[in-house]
């Protein structure tokens, strides 16, 4: 069985998941994983902001907006009065929950509620249209079998006992339709996996079951060596490491989810990106296998953080950088990158959430500065030290650009550097120019 798993602009409109049936309807088992139409996780949140504030009105209307969209496009998806009718409930049915939150307190338990009526809603509309069509299809609801840990980390063993439980139950469809993105927490509420998380559901759905392949279909032809929202003339990538798409999804490769890479990597699951609007052009296959001797990539991360702590005294002694680190354990704080001198230390962190705390704390070791509004650029590819060369094209590219930190060593596959988020587009661009 193969997991494949659609976007956003994917299944975008009606005409968009009937081209995405006849792609899944291919002779084979598949399981089936679909985000929710494109905007509406964005709307959804927007309308969750206004509950926060108690503004129903700026709610209510925008929840009548995304409704009749739903109508138009419901009604162009089924051919027969009999599924126009079932796609009619069922936006009802959605929006009237929605509609539901609009009297009472709203907190982060009913905001997850109302995040997952996206994918809720865009699955079962595809599933009808399939049943529609003739295809032996059925809705599985993620709520079953995707669960994450009180480290909001997914329950890999819940996972996998209850993915295959589910698909035993219901054996002999040829298509088996769910949700990505969408969980239960330790305490069996309604969850998520992030934004951008359906990649995750589909790379542990195919890990659970040892799939042959995961797919992930989505507007672009595989992996660029750039990010092509910010460099023109970007080329997709024939074939990438398990390593090196880690350290591109997590370092800002928008095309996957930051951490959907390892399930499929501890499986040795092949896991293919694909363009929904060209299917045979040939994307790029991400697998154990590393191409030597090349810069594969450059991704960029927002929004990061740069904190340096400057103590002479205390560097040296061992024990410092322990007490450190404490500091962002205790605020479950991740930190991104890290460079040490004799005098200090800095560290990146992208959530920001408890920096005041965190910087209170730190200044018992000595003076603390923060720089906001960083960005990493990462460049990867199979860059060994005793390869020589890389360095100078990559410094001398960034010739004119003020450099915050660097760092090259974690692994053999990426060198990271901080600069501030004015000269991002600036440094894409010519690292492009001069790496490829
Ligand atoms: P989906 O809705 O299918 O999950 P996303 O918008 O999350 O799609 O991801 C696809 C987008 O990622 C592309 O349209 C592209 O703009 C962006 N992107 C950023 N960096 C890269 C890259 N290195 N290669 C390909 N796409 C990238
Ligand atoms: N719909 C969710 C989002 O927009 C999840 C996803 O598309 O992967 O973030
Ligand atoms: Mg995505």
């Amino acid at each position: 069985m193969k997991v494949l798993k659609f976007g956003g602009t994917s299944v975008g409109s009606a005409t968009r998941m009937k081209e995405v049936a006849e792609l899944v309807c291919n002779g084979q088992q598949n399981i089936v994983v679909l985000s929710a139409m494109s905007g509406t996780t964005n709307s959804l949140v927007e309308i969750a902001n206004y509950l926060y504030k108690q503004n129903h009105e700026g709610a209510n209307e925008l929840i009548s907006k995304l409704e009749q969209k739903y109508y138009g496009e419901v009604d162009s998806l089924y051919s027969t009065d009999e599924y126009k009718q079932k796609g009619k409930e069922l936006i009802e049915y959605h929006f009237d929950y929605i509609k539901s939150f609009t009297i009472d307190m709203f907190t982060a338990f009913e905001e997850k509620a109302i995040l997952a009526q996206g994918e809720l809603i865009s699955t079962a509309m595809f599933h009808y249209f399939l049943e529609e069509s003739g295809t032996k299809s059925t809705l599985l609801s993620a709520l079953d079998f995707m669960r994450i840990d009180k480290q909001n980390e997914p329950d890999l063993p819940y996972i996998k006992e209850n993915t295959v439980k589910t698909l035993k139950e219901k054996e002999g469809f040829d298509i088996y339709v769910t949700q990505g993105y969408i969980c239960r927490n330790a305490f069996g509420e309604i969850d998520n996996l992030q934004r951008g998380g359906s990649d995750y559901t589909a790379s542990l759905i195919g890990a659970a079951i040892s799939s042959d392949e995961i797919q992930i279909w989505t507007d672009i032809d595989g992996m660029h060596n750039n990010d092509p929202r910010f460099v023109e003339k970007t080329h997709s990538i024939a074939n990438l490491s398990y390593d090196e798409a880690a350290e591109l999804a997590y370092f800002g490769a928008k095309i996957l989810h930051p951490t959907c890479v390892l399930p499929a990597k501890i499986g040795g699951i092949p896991v293919r990106l694909l363009n929904t609007m060209e299917p045979k052009s040939p994307g790029t296959l991400i697998s154990a296998k590393q191409e030597k001797n090349r810069i594969t990539a450059i991704a960029a991360k927002d929004n990061i953080t740069a904190i340096k702590i400057k103590s002479g005294r205390m560097l040296l002694a061992y024990g410092f950088l322990r007490k450190v680190f404490e500091i962002f354990e205790t605020y479950k704080t991740p930190i991104d990158m890290i460079t040490t001198s004799e005098v200090g230390v800095s560290v990146t962190i992208d959530e920001d959430k408890h920096l005041n705390d965190i910087v209170d704390d730190l200044k018992k070791f000595g003076t603390v500065d923060v720089d906001t509004k960083q960005v990493i650029i990462c460049v990867v590819g199979d860059l060994i030290a005793e390869t020589k060369g890389y360095a100078d094209k990559i410094f001398n590219a960034l010739n004119n650009i003020p450099i915050r930190m660097i760092s090259y060593g974690g692994s053999n596959y990426n060198v990271s550097i901080l600069i501030d988020e004015k000269y991002k587009k600036e440094a894409l661009n010519v690292l492009n120019d001069n790496l490829f």
